[in-house]
């Protein structure tokens, strides 16, 4: 790849918005394309240009970032009829960030890889503050030769980049890592209503958790920052996280792994579908106390 060429960022969302910043900040010439109007022209003041379209936006880029949804959508636009297998030019790198189906992942990149187009998953972890400042951590999946062939663009949007395996296993450490954010979430918050319940103040208990064995990234991070200031305003969605903790199950039950706590977890998720609205932060778990069985 040419490191001083165009690079595209498909997905302008909490996410793919700072990602598009960062890089043009890093000095990358950025091209954005959302399916929501009027979102890439809005970062125009931030050096990002917006493409009116995935082939606009493929007839000028040698690298493209997805940071979309979910699989199917990545799947739409790299197989659909405007889309990257059958519009981008032989020599593009593909990295794709979305927390998606290591399965689908696989599939992606066999089709691109027929067109002469280059794939890595990249999915990320920081939050929309970690794309904004370029300090996330990046978990990749592919070749030896096209991470390097990334490295540019991938240093100009990450702090810490881990070559965990081929295609997929970036996916699947991604979903691993949100297994136990889910895990540590909801154990974090039983501690605290145990706390509570025996006259101990919650922000105590995690001040001093932190300096002890018990610390988490929840007791770490996530109260702290989101929970205790009742701001809960992390940018990540339940709908996001819920999707994350189906993958997990999905990965267990594929590779029919026995994991009763990770288990349990994704049933108390599930569970707080009835009270917690996909639209709220994710954060808002600790919130649901599960009914008795
Ligand atoms: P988001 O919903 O804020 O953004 C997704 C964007 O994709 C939206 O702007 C949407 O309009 C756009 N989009 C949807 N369909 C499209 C299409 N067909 N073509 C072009 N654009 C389309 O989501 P996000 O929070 O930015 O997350 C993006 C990905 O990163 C997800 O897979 C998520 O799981 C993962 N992730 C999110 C966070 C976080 O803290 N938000 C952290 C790590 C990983």
């Amino acid at each position: 790849m040419n490191t001083t060429g165009k690079v595209g960022v498909i997905g302008l969302g909490n996410m793919g918005r700072g990602m598009a910043t960062s890089l043009a900040r890093a000095g990358h010439s950025v091209l954005g394309y959302d399916a929501a109007p009027g979102v890439a022209a809005a970062l125009a003041d931030q050096g990002v240009g917006a493409a009116d379209s995935i082939a606009a936006l493929l007839a000028e880029v040698d690298c493209v970032i997805l940071s979309l949804p979910t699989s199917a959508v990545v799947e739409q636009v790299v197989f659909g009829a405007d889309g990257v297998a059958r519009q981008a030019r032989p020599g593009l790198l593909v990295i794709d960030t979305t927390t998606a189906e290591p399965a689908s992942t696989r599939r992606v990149a066999a089709a691109l890889a027929e067109a002469g187009i280059a794939f890595i998953d990249g999915p990320v972890s920081g939050g929309p503050k970690g794309a904004a400042t370029a300090t996330m951590t990046m978990v990749l999946g592919g070749s030896s030769e096209d991470v390097a062939r990334a490295e540019p663009v991938l240093a100009a949007i990450s702090a810490k980049r881990v070559h965990v395996g081929p295609v997929g296993a970036g996916h699947v450490t991604k979903i691993i890592n949100n297994m136990l954010t889910g895990i540590h979430l909801l154990a974090a918050s039983e501690a605290v209503r145990v706390a509570q319940a025996n006259g101990v103040d919650p922000e105590k208990l995690v001040d001093a958790l932190n300096g002890g064995s018990g610390r988490n990234s929840a007791t770490l991070t996530n109260y702290p920052t989101w929970i205790f200031n009742d701001r809960f305003d992390s940018g990540f969605t339940m709908k996001l996280m819920r999707k994350d903790v189906r993958l997990a199950e999905a990965l267990l039950d594929g590779a029919q792994v026995h994991a009763p706590v990770a288990q349990t977890a994704a049933r108390l998720w599930a569970a707080s579908e009835a009270t917690l609205g996909d639209g709220e932060d994710f954060n808002r778990i600790v919130q649901f106390v599960p009914p008795r069985d």
